[in-house]
């Protein structure tokens, strides 16, 4: 490894073997940062200037995702977002999607929306106090 100049190494090796193996198991990046005591900008600094590293984090972000996915319950998410076809997924997505069909959209007549009220009491312009030397300067 070059000597570098600058900041002092904060994300030793250590850290950053700390920092891929928290990742992997699906910490968010800003999380597995702050658990090896860096700010979640330093380990993409990092990956810009040291391909190894890169090549690591985006293996490990790949493994987080999954383990993230993994995780998720199964139900209507997991049916819509991972394409689960398991029974219990299968039966809560349709049964969300029955219980939304059979819901009547209600009009939307409370809220304003963008709508602009002219109102009376506001000017539609006003004058700017012109400071006494500029005033003096403009009138020579
Ligand atoms: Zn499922």
């Amino acid at each position: 490894m070059t000597p570098r100049r600058g900041r002092p190494a904060v994300f030793t090796r250590a850290a950053r073997e700390a920092f891929l193996t928290a990742v992997a198991a699906g910490t968010h990046l800003g999380d597995a940062a702050a658990a090896v005591g860096v700010t979640g900008r330093v380990p993409s600094q990092h990956a810009v200037n040291d391909a190894e590293f890169a090549a690591a984090l985006k293996d490990a972000k790949a493994a987080g995702r999954q383990a993230r996915n993994d995780a998720r319950p199964h139900g209507e998410a997991r049916y819509n977002h991972q394409g689960c076809r398991c029974p219990v997924c299968t039966t809560a997505a349709s049964t969300a999607r029955t219980t939304r069909k059979s819901r009547t959209p209600e009009p939307d007549t409370d809220s304003p929306g963008l709508t602009a009220v002219p109102n009376p009491e506001s000017p539609t312009s006003f004058s700017l106090p012109i400071s006494s030397s500029r005033a003096t300067k403009a009138a020579a």
